[in-house]
This record gives C-alpha cells, sequence and structure tokens, in this order.
C-alpha cells in the first residue's frame, strides 16, 4: 500500500503517532495555497508564521528520514488548490490510500469529506491528538441543559484530567481565582523584555509578495518575534514559566499604554499551530508552580490553566456544537460598517488607538483589548457580526476560525444571542479607566457624558442599551442595568441618543 498522509497549516504536532515510525511506503503532503491566504484578508505576520513554521516543520519531517512533497507559494508548479494538489500527487505516486487528520475549521472538514468523496481510491481519517476534548464532548457533557456555562465544564475537566487538583478538591480548595485577576497595572513589577528569536523572513516575505497575496497590517523583517519552530515554541512556554507566571494572574485583565504584552504568555500561535500542545503547556506550568509554590502563587497558576483547559477547550466544543449556523447569527441585529481606523489606528480615543495599533504592528492584542476595547466598542457602535468577525479573523496570529469565531461572535458581539455568554460584554468608559491608565492621556474626558470632549464609549453605552432593550427584557442579568436606564430623566437619554448617534455617523471623527 502507498499512502499519501496530507499535513495541513495548523497541523504541526511533531508528536502525532503519524510520526513515530519512518515508512518509505508513505509520502507526507504539505502546500502553500491561495485558498487559504485568500478566504480572508491576513495580516501580513500571520502568513509569514504559519508559512515559516510549516517550511521548518517539513524540513524536520525530511531531516529524520520522512518523505515529504511540499509545495512554496512562489512554486511554478503550485496548483493552490487542496483538490487539485491531491488528485496530482496521488496520480504521480501512485498513491493507494490517501490519509488525513481531522481539521479544526468546519469549511476544510467539508472541502476534504467533499475530496474523498470525490476519489477513486480509500481514504482514512485520523484525530490529531492535540486538544484534551473530542469534538462532540462539549454537546455530550451539557445534554438535555439550558445553560452552556463555562465554569461547569472547566470544572469537569479539572477532575477529569487532575489537574490542579488535591484528590477530589481543588488545590487551595478554591476553584476559581477570577476575583484575584483584576489588578491594574501601575508599573509595580517590570514586565521582563521578550524572548528574542534570531530569523531571516526576508525571502519570505518577498516570495508572499510576489505572489501578490494580499495581506494588511505591519511586518519588520529585522523584529519578527513569534516562535516558528518546535524548539522556538518550547523556549517561548520555558521563558513564560521562568519569568512570566508568577504576575500572569494579577495583571491578566489590565492593560497599559507602553506594555503591549504584560505577562501574557504569547503561547496561542503555537497551540494554534500545535507546534505545542495544550496538554504539555499545561503540564509543564503546574510542574512548574509546585516547583515553586514560595514564588508563585495559586491564582496565579489557576489563572492560567483556566485558559488552557476551561476556556480554549470549551469555545472549540460550542464551534463544533453549533456550526454551521453559528457563522451566520446576528442575534441583536447589528448592521453598520466598520469605519476606516480599523484599518490605520487614526482615532482620537487612546484605548482605541492602542488597541488597534498594537493589532496591526504586531498581529496581537491580549484578550482585555480584544474583548473590552475593541469588541465592546464594535457592539456599542453596533457593527455586522460578519465585519467584525473578518476583522478578527485577519488580523490576529492565532486566529483559527475554531478559536476565532465563538470568541468573537459569540462571547464579544453576543450574536449567538447568549450561547456562549449569559450578558454582553459592553461597559462605559468607568471600565476601561479602572483597568488601565488609558483614559489618563486621552483626548476625551471618562467622567463626562455630554460635551466636545465627552467619553463615547458613555454615551454608547447608554444608547445601545436603549436601542436592545427589548432583546434583554428577559434576561435577569441585565435588569440591574435596564433599571439604570430606566432611572435616566427623558431629557437626558435624549441628549445620549442625539450624541451616539452622531458617533456611530461620523466614526471616523471621534
Ligand atoms: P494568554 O493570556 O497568555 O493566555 C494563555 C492561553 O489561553 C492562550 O494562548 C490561549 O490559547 C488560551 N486562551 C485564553 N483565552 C482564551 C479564549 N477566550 N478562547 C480560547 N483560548 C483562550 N484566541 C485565539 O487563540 N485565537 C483567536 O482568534 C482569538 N480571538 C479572540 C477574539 C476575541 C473577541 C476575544 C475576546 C478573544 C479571542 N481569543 C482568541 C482569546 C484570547 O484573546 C487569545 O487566546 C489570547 O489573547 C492569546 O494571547 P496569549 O497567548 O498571550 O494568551
Ligand atoms: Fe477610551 Fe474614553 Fe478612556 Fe478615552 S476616555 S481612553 S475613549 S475610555
Amino acid at each position: 500500500m502507498k499512502k499519501l498522509r496530507l499535513i495541513l497549516g495548523d497541523q504541526l504536532n511533531s508528536q502525532h503517532s503519524w510520526f513515530t515510525e519512518v515508512d518509505e511506503n508513505t509520502i507526507y503532503l504539505m502546500a502553500e495555497m491561495r485558498q487559504e491566504t485568500d478566504y480572508v484578508k491576513h495580516h501580513i505576520q500571520k502568513v509569514v508564521a504559519f508559512f515559516l513554521s510549516m517550511r521548518n516543520f517539513a524540513a524536520d519531517l525530511q531531516a529524520k528520514g520522512h518523505d515529504v512533497i511540499y509545495f512554496k507559494i512562489s512554486d511554478e508548479n503550485n496548483l493552490n488548490d487542496l483538490e487539485k494538489i491531491i488528485s496530482k500527487c496521488i496520480e504521480e505516486h501512485q498513491i493507494t490510500q490517501f490519509e488525513y487528520q481531522l481539521p479544526d475549521e468546519f469549511r476544510l472538514d467539508e472541502q476534504l469529506k467533499q475530496i474523498c468523496a470525490n476519489l477513486k481510491i480509500d481514504s482514512k481519517v485520523y484525530d490529531t491528538e492535540h486538544f484534551y476534548t473530542s469534538r462532540t464532548e462539549l454537546k455530550e457533557f451539557f445534554e438535555g441543559k439550558k445553560l452552556l456555562l463555562m465554569e461547569s465544564f472547566y470544572r469537569m475537566m479539572r477532575k477529569k484530567h487532575h489537574v490542579l487538583m488535591q484528590g477530589s478538591q481543588p488545590e487551595g480548595n478554591q476553584w476559581n481565582y477570577d476575583k484575584d485577576n483584576r489588578l491594574k497595572y501601575k508599573g509595580q513589577v517590570p514586565v521582563p523584555n521578550a524572548i528574542i528569536f534570531q530569523k531571516n523572513i526576508e525571502e519570505l516575505v518577498a516570495e508572499i509578495e510576489k505572489a501578490k497575496v494580499i495581506t494588511f497590517g505591519k511586518i519588520d523583517v529585522s523584529s519578527f518575534n513569534w516562535p516558528t519552530s518546535r524548539s522556538e515554541c518550547l523556549a517561548q512556554l520555558d521563558f513564560f514559566c521562568t519569568h512570566l507566571l508568577k504576575h500572569f494572574g494579577d495583571y491578566e485583565d489590565a492593560s497599559h499604554t507602553d506594555e503591549k504584552f504584560l505577562f501574557h504568555s504569547r503561547l496561542s500561535f503555537a497551540m494554534n499551530s500545535k507546534m505545542l500542545s495544550p496538554k504539555e503547556v499545561n503540564n509543564k506550568v503546574v510542574a512548574y508552580y509546585y516547583e515553586n509554590q514560595e514564588d508563585i502563587s495559586i491564582s496565579q497558576v489557576e489563572g492560567f490553566v483556566r485558559q488552557i483547559l476551561g476556556w480554549r477547550e470549551y469555545v472549540r466544543g460550542i464551534y463544533w456544537k453549533e456550526m454551521p449556523n453559528y457563522g451566520k447569527m446576528n442575534s441583536l441585529e447589528n448592521h453598520n460598517k466598520l469605519p476606516d481606523f480599523y484599518w490605520t489606528g487614526k482615532t482620537k480615543m487612546t484605548c482605541m488607538q492602542k488597541a488597534i495599533s498594537q493589532s496591526l504592528e504586531e498581529a496581537y492584542a491580549h484578550h482585555i483589548q480584544r474583548l473590552m476595547i475593541i469588541g465592546n466598542f464594535s457592539l456599542l457602535t453596533q457593527m455586522h457580526p460578519d465585519e467584525v468577525d473578518a476583522w478578527y479573523l485577519g488580523v490576529y496570529i492565532d486566529a483559527i476560525e475554531w478559536v476565532e469565531l465563538p470568541n468573537t461572535r459569540g462571547m464579544s458581539q453576543y450574536a449567538d444571542g447568549g450561547i456562549l455568554a449569559t450578558k454582553p460584554y459592553v461597559s462605559s468608559g468607568s471600565y476601561i479607566n479602572k483597568m488601565s491608565n488609558y483614559c489618563t492621556t486621552c483626548h476625551y474626558n471618562v467622567k463626562d457624558k455630554f460635551g466636545e470632549k465627552a467619553c463615547p464609549f458613555n454615551t454608547l453605552y447608554w444608547n445601545f442599551l436603549d436601542e436592545k432593550k427589548e432583546h434583554f427584557k428577559n434576561n435577569q442579568r441585565m435588569a440591574m442595568m435596564l433599571n439604570l436606564l430606566n432611572k435616566i430623566p427623558a431629557e437626558e437619554l435624549f441628549k445620549i441618543k442625539i450624541k451616539a448617534n452622531h458617533a456611530i455617523k461620523n466614526l471616523d471623527d471621534y
């Protein structure tokens, strides 16, 4: 039997059982394809990071003796289409069986099923051996339940996988240290300088440009610093444990004008490309915590484990439970278009200017910037979730639909009507002021609702609640806010709405 095994760009799992033995009758196929660069417009750093990681992965496989066919974006014989490439390889190499690993995106899952149905040879599909859960585990766990609470899923996962457990009890006798993870960053402890990876990406960037792949965002070829090989990913994980973990939880929800990354791990690309597995990340972090308990508190490590064992597996389960309908949901009926400043960062609102400019410069923003700054603003200005999704899917280095879509359309835009979040994540300027220093240098005044310099988040917030109150009238968690809305005198609310609507119609002037 002669096998052709497909490896997709986000399936760079060198620990997969496929690679335990070298078999001369197996060919591995990898391809940089226009179908993947073009399904949405991507940040240039994202395209570079994926292609470079794929090339490194292929080189490692070849060094271990595996037979690899690799199509670069610049190769003249690259057909740039998955089905055509597979068919050509099958024909040219007299393949008798085609094999692939379960894709994490619905679109590729459908495409591969169709390709296999069209093939004249046998095909076989394998698990990626990456996640803790199967695609359907969350659905089965919540069977018959009305609320899909992340917290109950997370506790089940802690018990099932014995992570941070003492027998049947959670480490420290508390499941969740969320309340301890809300410090404002005021320079209390210095943020360590990032680990530097030396790499030459000039040629690859030129190849991408020559192929006329349309991208956006910035790249500095001399300082591109994402881990793009297994050894760099392991070094990044090591750096996180040694230098960042001890303050991770404390400043998890903070933002600061001078600190783009604070104590965040920047491991999402390493995991989403599968160069690192979530299990090895958690195991390493938990082991490091047990060895250094005098230096690291449980709230730091639990805060981190919750993101990976909890949120990451949870959003994946929601994706597979709800797709394909999830990608079309717009329960709040929002229809506005994104303003131009989402592509330039040119706005007088410091919080938005910082979060968007950083996204364009680094292909990265941390969770609170994505949720409570850009996501909050997008929802308050009632932007169409398709537009918001396309922007998030393109801009971030770690954006792959299975994780981007539930986070953006669900958690941040509430377009799923509350499947994922029990209430919309919206706030006025006061939350941003509480958790960052953005307001101190802003053109606008965070305390004001009216006047030239009033913080746009303030008027937009009350306007949003008023416009969408019908959607929330049966939501107990919104009752307090709707009561406060009702107490605003009619004349004041009228003024708020005029100001908010002016902002929504003229976003690029704000
Ligand atoms: P850290 O803060 O160090 O967290 C550690 C790890 O936890 C991350 O690497 C990530 O793997 C995981 N994690 C944390 N929060 C989440 C979450 N909500 N869902 C899934 N995993 C989580 N994450 C992506 O990987 N891809 C996306 O496309 C993406 N889009 C997002 C869109 C919005 C609107 C929001 C609110 C969040 C999104 N996230 C996404 C989740 C989170 O913001 C990123 O995982 C995180 O910022 C990546 O940076 P980090 O590795 O430094 O994370
Ligand atoms: Fe953002 Fe308002 Fe603060 Fe300015 S004042 S940084 S717009 S929250």
